[in-house]
């Protein structure tokens, strides 16, 4: 079996104390992962304190979507966030995590369908087109969520954990059945910036032989190998292969970035993952919440 470890770092919070927003507009588009709908976004400067806010501009009211823990609505395959109307935005996770290791603490997101386009299935495009235009630094410093008691949430054999640590750190174990995948860890320090190098690239993934299930039941209508990393009976269907060789736990890191996201702000502690996933982070920050004495703002 595989096992490997990995021991690196990279930055949350750099040395910037102000929050930040993109100096300009910018478009993206592409098709969501399981909707199979065409969707264009515009990612446009906001103020502080706006946050990261999507608005559904195919539709003309009750449109609005704060990115926020408290307002995911599902997490099976992927995190839907709705607001109190009922209206969605899905897999918002890639989008989240690449604003998260970008720093971007403010952003309107304009969006004229139901999903986030799922890109390369990593959120390396994300990442190239804000890195693309400057960023912008705004007046008020950035906040940040500085966890101050242990806190765990288990099902199963699956946990998540956030301890009180001067960092902000991940830790990530997968177990899978499949020979290609089996036990995988990976921990990091979010320090130096290599979000990009490091995470940005790693694809999600799913199984063959789940395509027709997931299909016959409304997920993955616009999944490919050009958008995710499909494991066969005994091998990797991509043809290019891996962009990690633990690409899978690096996915399963890139996932939670963008999930803790949904905290408000950047978290200053330890996380711990072990075989979790988008139910166990929502829930995560759900306990994290739910006590004033768990954290605090810095
Ligand atoms: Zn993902």
């Amino acid at each position: 079996m595989l096992f490997s470890a990995l021991f690196f770092m990279i930055d949350t919070f750099n040395n910037n104390i102000y929050q930040q927003t993109l100096s300009k507009a910018v478009l993206v588009s592409g098709i969501g992962l399981h909707s199979g709908v065409n969707v264009s976004m515009r990612l446009l400067p906001a103020s502080e304190d706006y946050g990261i806010r999507f608005i559904r501009t195919d539709l003309e009211k009750n449109n609005q979507i704060e990115a926020l823990w408290s307002n995911v609505s599902d997490t099976q395959l992927s995190t839907t966030i709705s607001n109190n109307f009922g209206v969605t935005v899905s897999t918002i996770e890639h989008l989240m995590s690449a604003l998260s290791g970008l720093h971007i603490d403010n952003l309107k997101i304009e969006i004229d369908g139901p999903e986030v386009p799922i890109m390369d299935g990593s959120s390396k495009e994300f990442v190239k087109i804000i890195d693309s235009i400057p960023i912008k630094n705004l007046n008020k410093k950035r906040k940040i969520i500085k966890i101050k008691k242990e806190i765990k949430v288990t099902k199963k054999d699956t946990s998540v954990e956030l301890k009180p640590n001067n960092q902000f750190s991940i830790d990530f174990e997968i177990d899978f059945p499949s020979l290609l995948i089996s036990k995988q860890s990976c921990q990091l320090q979010l320090i130096n910036g290599n979000y990009k190098t490091d995470i940005a690239s790693a694809r999600t993934f799913g199984f063959e032989e789940d395509v027709d299930f997931l299909r016959s039941n409304g997920f993955a209508l616009g999944g490919s190998l050009d958008n995710a990393v499909v494991v066969g009976k005994d091998k990797i269907l991509n043809k290019e292969g891996l962009r990690y060789k633990d690409e899978f736990v690096r996915h399963k890191i890139l996932d939670s970035i963008g999930d803790l996201y949904l905290a408000g702000a950047p978290i200053l502690g330890y996380f711990y993952g072990n075989k979790s996933g988008h139910h166990l982070n929502n829930l995560l920050l759900r306990t994290l919440f739910s006590d004033v004495s768990n954290y605090e703002y810095i």
